[in-house]
């Protein structure tokens, strides 16, 4: 579904992705894991084409994409601290992407119910995003990427900003939206336990290369080096 070849990117001197190629089967639920600096948000960054590459190719959906803009990927992106419409209702905010397509009323009214209540905000449609918690802000942006059917979601760190409890709950809930959407869907974390759990294939990075690619359970059971074994080894 998402292709990476030999993905290259430099910042001056400074090597970020160093010939990475990944590839992400359709409908899975992919984590990048790795410490930070490790390249993770430049890959993402890249499969989104919000950041152009020294070298290497980006292909979505069997289509090469490299060079077109991020409007026209079909992806969906939540960031970590997520931008929302701070004057507008949670329901215009998830409606956004469909009213500036111009939509039917009646679909994008069906739609947004459906989202709201996939992401469990179903009666919160007339509240302000400063009116919600960190977790739920975090699920509106869900509901607001996933509004236009992206083929893709991205999501760099969504949880990061939050408490424990709060992010070990949306853990949970993201595994449970991926299973009934099905979404190819890409997570960017440095939470080994958060990628453990939540991840079916797990991309381990480090100094902008990949260490190892696989399932949660060859991974912790198989590691490929010394960095995968004590990286997964450090879950608290
Ligand atoms: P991660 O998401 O794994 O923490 P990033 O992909 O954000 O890592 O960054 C990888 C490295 O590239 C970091 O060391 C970072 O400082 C550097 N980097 C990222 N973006 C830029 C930039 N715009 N200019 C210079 N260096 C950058
Ligand atoms: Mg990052």
């Amino acid at each position: 579904m998402i292709s990476v070849t030999g993905a290259r990117k430099t910042y001056g001197d400074f090597v970020a992705l160093d010939g990475v190629s990944l590839d992400i089967p359709a409908g899975s639920l992919t984590a990048l894991l790795g410490p930070s600096g490790s390249g993770k948000s430049t890959l993402l960054r890249a499969i989104a084409g919000l950041e152009g590459l020294d070298h290497g190719r980006v292909g979505i959906g069997g289509t090469d994409v490299t060079g077109i803009p991020p409007q026209k990927r079909g992806i969906g992106f939540v960031f970590q601290h997520y931008a929302a419409f701070k004057h507008m209702t949670v329901r215009d905010n998830v409606a956004f992407g469909l009213t500036i397509r111009k939509r039917p009323k009646a679909e994008i009214a069906r739609k947004v119910d459906d989202l709201l209540e996939i992401v469990g905000l179903d009666g919160f449609q007339h509240r302000y995003p400063a009116q919600l918690s960190g977790g739920q802000r975090q699920r509106m942006a869900l509901a607001r990427a996933l509004a236009v059917d992206p083929e893709v979601l991205l999501l760099d760190e969504p949880f990061g900003a939050l408490d424990a409890k709060v992010r070990a709950d949306l853990r949970q809930w993201l595994r449970r939206l991926h299973d009934e959407v099905h979404v190819t869907t890409v997570l960017v974390t440095h939470d080994q336990e958060e990628a453990l759990e939540v991840a079916d294939r797990i991309a381990v990075l480090n100094k902008g290369a990949i260490e190892q690619v696989g399932d949660p359970v060859s991974l912790y059971d198989r590691p490929a080096n010394d960095f995968v074994m004590s990286f997964l080894g450090s879950v608290a």
